[in-house]
């Protein structure tokens, strides 16, 4: 397969840089274009090398691997940029999903852009698209976060943020997913939905739509905390656009008030719930 992109003004044979989506548990996932493409091209930037060495295996493929992590990312551009100039094709994968998405690659694609450099996506596997589309929320529109931050308090700062009327789409690590669901409960209460995507394509994959307020019962199950999460919170209601900043006026009343009693009025002012508004209170009060 021809894979070298010809740029007929500058009468330059540059080469593509191809950004290949692979599997994210199930190595059937692999699309037939994504496998020939890893086949045909010069390298293959990794995050890991022996990780894709695994993928490139299975299919017999034998093309040159080069290790492209966030360490050395910035010297290793180069490299390939050099090569890319010089006419070679390079596949940028990371060990799991999409490359860039919450993994590393960005830097390499930027400098690529710069560089009048072809860039080709292959799409395929990513844990965000998998765990929203078997959510069942209505996702026109969703926010993906990511990772929240590992310290506690920073984490419940970044959810104090993301109060969106979209579904929330998060990723997590098994050691911290007891961590973030508490403070998903604290931040947004037990009503509202979640779904928890777990170990999605591989052999003990589960996807449970519950209560906020039930997931750490459903987390208790032996074996539930290893493994790979995708969560994706239910939106919050939309707010007209003229309503008040909650966070706001607590912050004003609680210059003057004790929590209880700017919760009380807080919830006068906004029509907001004064339950959800004390413990906004007790936690900005802190
Ligand atoms: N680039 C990847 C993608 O497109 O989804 C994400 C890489 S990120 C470093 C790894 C995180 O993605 C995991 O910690 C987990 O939160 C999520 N993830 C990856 N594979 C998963 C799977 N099979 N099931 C559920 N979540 C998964």
């Amino acid at each position: 397969m021809g894979l070298a992109a010809v740029d007929r003004n500058a009468a330059v044979v540059t080469g593509t840089l191809f950004v290949v989506a692979t599997p994210i548990g199930n190595l059937a996932d692999a699309s037939p274009r994504s496998i020939e493409t890893l086949r045909a091209a010069d390298l293959v930037a990794c995050e890991d090398t022996r990780t894709s060495r695994t993928l490139l295996a299975r299919h017999g493929i034998s093309t040159r691997t080069v290790a492209l992590h966030e360490h050395n990312e910035r010297s290793t551009t180069k490299t390939l940029l050099d090569a890319l100039r010089a006419g070679k094709n390079v596949a940028l994968v990371s060990d799991a999903g999409t490359p860039a998405l919450a993994d590393p690659g960005a830097w390499l694609v930027a400098q690529a852009h710069a560089a009048g450099i072809r860039v080709s996506p292959l799409p395929g596997p990513s844990a965000a698209a998998a765990a929203i589309s078997a959510s069942g929320f209505a996702a026109s529109r969703f926010l993906f976060a990511g990772f929240l931050p590992a310290q506690p308090a920073a984490r419940r700062k970044a959810l104090e943020a993301l109060d969106v009327p979209w579904p929330l789409v998060l990723y997590e690590a098994p050691h911290r997913i007891r961590d973030t669901l508490e403070d998903l409960l604290a931040r947004f209460g037990p009503e509202r939905e979640i779904v928890l995507a777990r170990e999605l394509s591989k052999k003990f994959e589960e996807v449970a739509r519950l209560p906020l307020g039930n997931a750490l019962a459903w987390l208790a199950h032996p074996h539930r905390e290893q493994g790979e999460f995708a969560l994706v919170l239910a939106a919050g209601e939309e707010r007209p656009a003229h309503s008040l900043d909650a966070e706001r006026v607590l912050d004003v009343l609680l210059e003057a008030l004790s929590p209880s009693e700017a919760a009380k009025l807080a919830a006068r002012i906004t029509g907001l719930p004064k339950s959800q508004l004390y413990r906004k209170a007790l936690e900005r009060a802190k």
